[in-house]
């Protein structure tokens, strides 16, 4: 008798992988780790007309993307003959009718009107009255088989043990228990129900409310360790209030049992904390390859001209950053020659801050004076010459900042000085006394 454990993730390639799936995936994932057991990925694209193959492929880029594996891969078209045999098996158990419509001939099992039970899992007995059980159809007047049967079919030819699959797949699971038991009863497998995954406004989450599809958090800069962490924990925690957990050691605290049985809302303001926090850190380097990856052609065009540079520049900004996106913002003012400030914050803080502009001389000789371009000497003979002009720091670093980086917000002015340079933050003095002095 081979008792190995066995669970399956099983995608319709009929849309995009959503993040339900994704998580439905991840589950499995963590089971068979926890268990030393086998994942399998099972295309499930019986429906001919419905399945297409560029969503197969999208379906396996996105697990690829977020780097989870399987250790065997099944295609339910290649699979055809497989479903015949069992199905001939079944005739001969004379379980199955034939019923004529215009296309051609459907095969049907006729299921014994009797109350149908499971143990779920995570919700523990479920049941449904006699009245409620209806035959199932096993293969269609086109001549394929239903997912019904060929799932089921699957569930025994490869030996799956536990069926991990969104709560939705209730009411298919008592149809597939009924062919379980008509086929094989011994290899009924146990049958988890994971609860669904829902919005701010508790209903089931859907386009309306933001992203959903896996390939979408990629292209806006999520990483997807923090994808990973986030799905795991929606729905299911090792038993404390952990919130930052990595997928490897998550697999030995897994238990399909503390999956909560209420839906869980999906936070996109959580999901960019949590990416913030894997950004920080990850290493430099790693996050200028994947913003390279991801398309931001500056990013890769600025690593050309300053690689060193350019790391320094992540490693002083990613702390801020959620997205990886939001990094070509973040460091185009240590790269760009010009930068325009926009006009109502040059107005308000540059124009009309005659005490700034008066001292933008002594500012430019002072910054000049420093050989060692350091924050540390910058931060001194700055402070030194606010006190010497009798100003308020804010009076003349705020607007500083502003005109060395265009923006309000930003690191530590004098880190961002160092990292720019000596004439890059004389060109700009400069460049902001010329234009206000017209
Ligand atoms: N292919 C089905 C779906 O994508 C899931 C099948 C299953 O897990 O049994 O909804």
């Amino acid at each position: 008798m081979n008792n190995k454990i066995v669970v399956r993730f099983a995608p319709s390639p009929t849309g995009s992988l959503h993040i339900g799936g994704a998580r439905t995936a991840i589950y499995n994932i963590l089971f068979a780790k926890n268990k030393k057991a086998t994942c399998i990925l099972r295309i499930d694209d019986t429906d001919l007309v419905r399945s297409d193959n560029k969503f197969s492929e999208e379906i396996t880029e996105s697990l690829k993307w977020l780097e989870l594996i399987f250790q065997e891969t099944y295609k339910q078209s290649l699979r055809f003959s497989i479903y015949d045999q069992y199905l001939e098996d079944l005739m001969d158990k004379g379980l199955v009718y034939s019923e004529k419509t215009e296309k051609g001939e459907a095969l049907i099992f006729k299921a014994e009107k009797k109350p149908v039970v499971f143990n779920d899992l995570i919700r523990g007995k479920i049941t449904i009255d006699a009245e409620e059980v209806k035959d199932i159809v096993l293969k269609k007047s086109d001549g394929t088989p239903t997912y019904l049967f060929a799932s089921t079919v699957d569930d025994i030819d490869l030996g799956v043990t536990h069926i991990i699959r969104g709560e939705d797949h209730i009411s298919n699971t008592f149809k597939q228990k009924l062919l379980f038991q008509a086929i094989s009863p011994d290899k009924t497998p146990f049958f988890a129900h994971l609860p669904l995954i829902l919005s701010d406004d508790g209903s089931r989450l859907s386009k309306r409310h933001g992203a959903t599809s896996v390939l979408e958090f990629k292209k806006m800069g999520y990483l997807p360790e923090a994808i990973i962490n986030y799905l795991m924990l929606l729905g299911w925690s090792p038993g404390n209030n952990t919130e930052l957990l990595k997928f490897n050691e998550a697999g030995k605290l897994f238990n399909i049992e503390n999956v909560r049985k209420s839906g869980s809302k999906f936070s996109y303001e959580k999901a960019l904390w949590m990416n913030g926090k894997y950004i920080a850190e990850t290493e430099s380097e790693d996050l200028i390859n994947r913003c390279i990856d991801l398309g931001m052609k500056n990013i890769e065009h600025y690593m050309y001209s300053n690689a060193d540079k350019l790391i320094k520049t992540f490693n002083l900004t990613k702390s801020r950053m959620r997205l990886l996106t939001e990094f070509n913002d973040a460091v185009s003012y240590f790269f760009e020659p010009n930068i325009i400030i926009p006009e109502k914050l040059l107005e308000k803080s540059i124009l009309k801050n005659n005490t700034f502009l008066n001292s933008l001389k002594k500012i430019k000789e002072t910054i000049s004076a420093i050989d060692d371009f350091t924050s540390e000497n910058l931060d001194k003979s700055l402070r030194e010459l606010i006190l010497y002009l009798e100003l308020k720091t804010k009076d003349i670093l705020i607007p500083l900042r502003i005109i060395l980086t265009a923006r309000e917000k930003t690191p530590g002015i004098f880190e961002v000085m160092e990292l720019m340079g000596k004439e890059l933050c004389l060109k700009r003095i400069i460049d902001c006394s010329v234009s206000t002095t017209r």
